[in-house]
């Protein structure tokens, strides 16, 4: 997989792809990087990529040349088929269904912006999607372009330690991550659930996804809105709540919809 990153600031991509299971991705040849600097683009003697608003008002944006020539140069090192994609707190919410999406493409353009963001043609004309991290706003896209190049690298054959690691975390199989322990068995009065440390290994799983239902249920019941119900996950499900009590919990429903207000209080499984 190809990936190019067109930013103003190189240095810091590169760092932190420099570490960790990118590295690795990256040493092991899985996927290569490239960033594009803009400024190598422009055509004066400053570097110049950024203007003033027309119409006025505070900041800068970034200039349609040189960032265009940066966005053909970035592009004409990714396969056909790959896709050029703009960070903008204004683009469709990243998450692992669009990591995984990603993971299957050749490679793929990720332009950071910077100041008040990009002239508005940029993105009619070069744009194929935008892509947020979320709802608030950073100073640049270079934080939020390095969360999709991990998130996507960490998926990609080869890149992790354990071929399993990845579709065992969380939204891999559209729940969330079941805890984690480790030695000692005993800490700061606590103890590992004694599952964990008895050796059957099809109690630890049975264990892990219900913890893991539990979890999702209680942190992010929007998951399980629509979830394809795998044989026996219900009743996994019915068994956490039951030993936590969570069995009159407002009457939310089995699939986390519908709150106490909106119908009577009952039996959550139906
Ligand atoms: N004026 C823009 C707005 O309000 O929509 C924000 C510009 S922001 C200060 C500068 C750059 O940071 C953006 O062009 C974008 O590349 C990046 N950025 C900021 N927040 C982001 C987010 N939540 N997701 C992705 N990129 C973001």
């Amino acid at each position: 997989m190809q990936i190019g990153i067109v930013t103003l600031f190189p240095q810091m991509v590169r760092a932190a792809l420099d570490v960790g299971v990118c590295g690795r991705a990256l040493n092991r040849g899985i996927a290569t990087v490239s960033t594009t600097d803009p400024r190598d683009h422009a055509t004066d003697v400053h570097r110049t990529v950024d203007d003033r608003p027309f119409g006025g008002g505070p900041g800068m944006v970034l200039k349609y040349e040189p960032l265009a020539r940066a966005i053909a140069a970035a592009r004409s090192n990714v396969p056909e088929g790959g896709r050029t994609i703009f960070l903008s707190p204004q683009g469709r919410r990243f998450d692992q269904a669009i990591a995984n999406e990603l993971s299957r493409l050749p490679g793929f353009v990720l332009v950071a912006g910077r100041y008040e963001g990009f002239d508005e043609r940029l993105h009619e004309a070069l744009a194929d999607e935008e892509l947020s991290v979320g709802d608030f706003v950073l100073s640049g896209g270079e934080v939020a372009a390095l969360a999709v190049v991990d998130a996507v690298l960490r998926l990609l054959p080869g890149a992790l330690g354990d071929e399993t690691s990845a579709a065992q975390d969380s939204f891999g199989d559209g729940l969330l991550d079941c805890p984690h322990y480790t030695r000692p068995e005993v800490v700061a009065g606590r103890m590992v659930p004694a599952v964990l440390v008895g050796g059957d290994h099809a109690a630890i799983a049975r264990w892990r996804r219900k913890q893991a239902l539990g979890r999702t249920w209680l942190r992010r019941p929007d998951l399980l809105a629509g979830r394809d119900w795998k044989q026996g996950e219900k009743a996994l499900l019915e068994e956490y709540l039951a030993e936590h009590n969570l069995t009159d919990n407002g009457g939310r429903n089995f699939d986390g919809t519908g709150c106490a207000h909106e119908r009577e209080p009952g039996p959550i499984l139906k």
